[in-house]
């Protein structure tokens, strides 16, 4: 319906587009054949490889460890052959340096040799490389004249062909050090913290008697994003510069019909949804959910949960499938967390457990008393770690985008506190008063054991969405973390301060057990003192309410708003001894990281603070000066003249705001987190003071001069 010229042919085109043409059909296809096709997995490596290589590989994988330079060699030649016949020329190194996306770099297998080529791929190929590194944020750690930064394989993740239109290319998963071996990328720490899990998780369950296998994190990411029409898309600066839009009207219709969660998929849609699954499936990514999310245009995907590692490396790609494919259907996928104002944002919600062969999955309930005491052991020791480093899980998910999630009222708060369910709740209440529960409410298992703690009905807790960290039956769900962020980060700090805090804890258990020798009646009275402590952290109440800021302030909970907040907690105290003591990252490690994301918070602004005032003055003021202007001869009428009055008052308004926008960018602070702070504190009010006075003349300049589209048009239209 818009007469503006741009806009209406972008219209005309999404509403004459042909009937959708399948480029495949899911019910002609055999998804067993399919899935997995594109992976090097352990099946095709024990296939092709000879049995003493795949077996020191198949140690090698469960155990983390390195490959050496003989068994790579064979190991590459079998990979390279696979490769080959699956029609791959080339082969690249993918790492996850610390922008929070996917780097790499390709090389052709073909050399040349006599009158034709040869497929070339050693073992060192393989396993390590030397990308130029000198370009990649690292934070102070390198000078430039050793910018050497190394990527080596990561054997836990599987080597996997990724296909594009013209070609296929062998992508191997990697870690990225600089020469000294310092971590410059996300999947180091995240490698680090899961063997640091293990170790502490082993020692607790060695004092339970327990006989178990590798201990291993895992994690299962929801992602939730927006799919616009790509023709509209390209009318808007803001959306193809930044990925969130910086202006637009409140549309007549938002989401408060609740006529989109969970709806019907739209056609469109859902060929785009089942396209990025069969590219999924075919890398082994194990997607199982999809579904309309709250927001208009706004959609939800989820796979099975993995090994932590795997998990993120699969996480990246699917962010990848998920852009890609939506191009293919004409689509533009934001992952942005808030790429429109006034509708709900994109969230990943991060669902993290521990567990191994022989004991299961640890944050489960159990069936019986024992199995329960080893369940509230290891309950606690998340709650203390989490009331510990509250600062440092917010520090974890934040960055400018998210800001607008956190602390806005509307996704989790930014204070940081887990919600437990009504009758885990009761328990741990119990916990904490006597040492000992005695019973636990509704739900059928009021069973007093011999051991004294009760039985734990499963999915007991009501959902609570509003809680940034909420207990859901066998997990947690940490719902804080960004739609855009890499999972690695939340991660990494998950399982470092349960791996303190498991480690603290062993040695509390240990030492109690000298004391007494009832395994029970100690390890309830090591329980009752962290649930003491530490309870406090404990939430069940609406996270959004006036209320819980209130008390949590009283708690003394932080309530870290910003970005800026928030980032120094990556290299407080408490976290550089934690980190250190768990051998994941060093001080220096912590710093560059701090150092980095600061910068990137800055420069996300920057961006944005210019395309606010770019956009204000090039597009916006001179469409509402236009229209003014054709006012003129209207004006001694009573509708015109106060039509012109309003547009010019506004104009007036936006021409102000703009020059203080500008103003507020031109200030420029010696360091990095006083330039933050100003950023937060001076520069976002201004854009948000542009961006009110323009979207207040978006809803009265008449359309054809309006030169954006509207949020009407972005949201619904497809
Ligand atoms: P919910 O509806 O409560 O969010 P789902 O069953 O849909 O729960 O699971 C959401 C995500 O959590 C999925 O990716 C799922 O695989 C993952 N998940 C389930 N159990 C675990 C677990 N023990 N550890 C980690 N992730 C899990
Ligand atoms: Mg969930």
């Amino acid at each position: 319906m818009s007469t503006n010229p741009a806009r209406s042919n972008a219209i005309e085109a999404i509403a004459s587009q042909p009937r959708l043409q399948g480029s495949f059909d899911f019910r002609n296809e055999k998804i067993d054949l399919i899935y997995g096709q594109n992976v090097f997995s352990l099946d095709k490596m024990e296939k092709r490889l000879p049995k003493d290589v795949f077996k020191s590989l198949k140690a090698n994988i469960e155990s983390g460890a390195k490959l050496d330079a003989a068994a790579a060699d064979v190991v590459a030649a079998a990979i390279k052959d696979w490769a080959l016949e699956r029609g791959a020329t080339h082969y690249a190194h993918v790492f996850y340096p610390l922008t929070g996306f996917t780097a790499e770099k390709h090389d052709t297998f073909f050399e040349p040799s006599g009158n034709g080529t040869l497929a070339q791929f050693s073992g060192k190929a393989l396993i390590q490389a030397e990308p130029d590194a000198s370009s990649f944020p690292n934070g102070g750690l390198r000078s430039t004249f050793e910018a050497r930064g190394y990527t080596a394989w990561d054997v836990t993740s599987p080597a996997y062909i990724f296909d594009t239109e013209n070609g296929s290319t062998l992508c191997i998963p990697t870690a990225f050090v600089s020469w000294k071996g310092e971590a410059l990328d996300k999947k180091t720490p995240l490698l680090r913290s899961m063997s640091a899990v293990n170790k502490a998780a082993s020692r607790v369950l060695a004092l339970f008697g327990k006989k178990h296998g590798y201990i291993s994190a895992s994690c299962g990411p929801e992602q939730e994003y927006f799919l616009v029409d790509s023709r509209l898309y390209h009318l808007r600066p803001d959306l193809y510069t930044c990925g969130r839009s910086l202006f637009g009207a409140k549309p007549a219709k938002g989401q408060e019909f609740e006529d989109q969660y969970f709806g019907t998929i739209p056609d469109r849609v859902l060929a785009c949804m089942m396209e990025t699954e069969r590219e999924c499936f075919k890398l082994g990514i194990p997607i199982k959910t999809r579904h309309n999310e709250v927001a208009p245009a706004q959609y939800e995907v989820a796979p099975i949960y993995e090994s932590a590692n795997v998990a993120h490396d699969h996480q990246m790609l699917t962010m990848t499938l998920l852009r890609r494919v939506a191009t293919k259907h004409g689509f533009v996928c934001l992952l942005a967390e808030k790429p429109f104002a006034g509708v709900n944002g994109s969230g990943k919600h991060v669902n993290w457990s521990i567990g191994g062969a022989g004991v299961g999955n640890l944050l489960e309930p159990g069936h019986n008393p024992h199995e329960n005491a080893q369940f509230l052991t290891f309950c606690s020791a998340v709650i203390r770690a989490v009331d510990l480093h509250q600062g440092l899980l917010r520090a974890s998910v934040a960055s400018a985008g998210n800001d607008h999630r956190l602390g806005a009222n509307e996704a989790p708060p930014a204070i940081i506190s887990i919600y437990l369910g009504d009758m885990l709740n009761e328990v741990i209440e119990q916990v904490k008063k006597s040492g000992s529960a005695s019973s636990s409410r509704k739900g059928g298992h009021m069973t007093l054991g011999v051991d004294t703690l009760p039985v734990l009905p499963k999915d007991a807790g009501d959902r609570n969405r509003t809680s940034p960290f909420a207990f859901t039956g066998n997990k947690f769900e940490f719902r804080a973390v960004g739609s855009a962020f890499s999972v690695a980060g939340p991660l990494t700090v998950l399982n470092t301060i349960m791996a303190d805090s498991l480690d603290k804890l062993a040695d509390e258990l240990a030492a109690a057990l000298k004391k007494n020798s009832d395994f029970n009646s100690a390890l309830q009275g090591v329980l009752k003192d962290i649930l003491t402590k530490h309870g406090q952290i404990i939430f069940n109440g609406n996270g959004y309410s006036e209320e819980w800021h209130k008390e949590a302030a009283k708690r003394g909970l932080k309530n870290l708003r910003t970005t800026p907040d928030a980032l120094p907690e990556i290299v407080a105290k408490s976290t550089v001894e934690v980190f250190e003591r768990q051998g994941v990252l060093s001080k220096a490690e912590l710093e560059s990281r701090e150092e980095i994301y600061t910068h990137s918070y800055v420069l996300a602004i920057n961006t944005e603070s210019k395309l606010v005032s770019d956009i204000a003055k090039t597009l916006l003021l001179p469409a509402a000066l236009k229209y003014a202007a054709d006012l003129t001869p209207v004006e001694m009428t009573k509708s015109g003249g106060k039509l012109r009055k309003e547009v010019v008052g506004l104009a007036d308004q936006l021409s102000a705001a703009i020059e203080a926008l500008d103003d507020a960018r031109d200030v420029s602070k010696s360091d990095t987190h006083a330039q933050a702070k100003h950023t937060c504190d001076k520069v976002l009010p201004a854009m948000l003071k542009v961006r009110a006075a323009a979207d207040a003349l978006e809803e009265i300049v008449a359309d054809e001069y309006w030169p954006l589209p509207s949020y009407q048009e972005l949201l619904f239209l497809r």
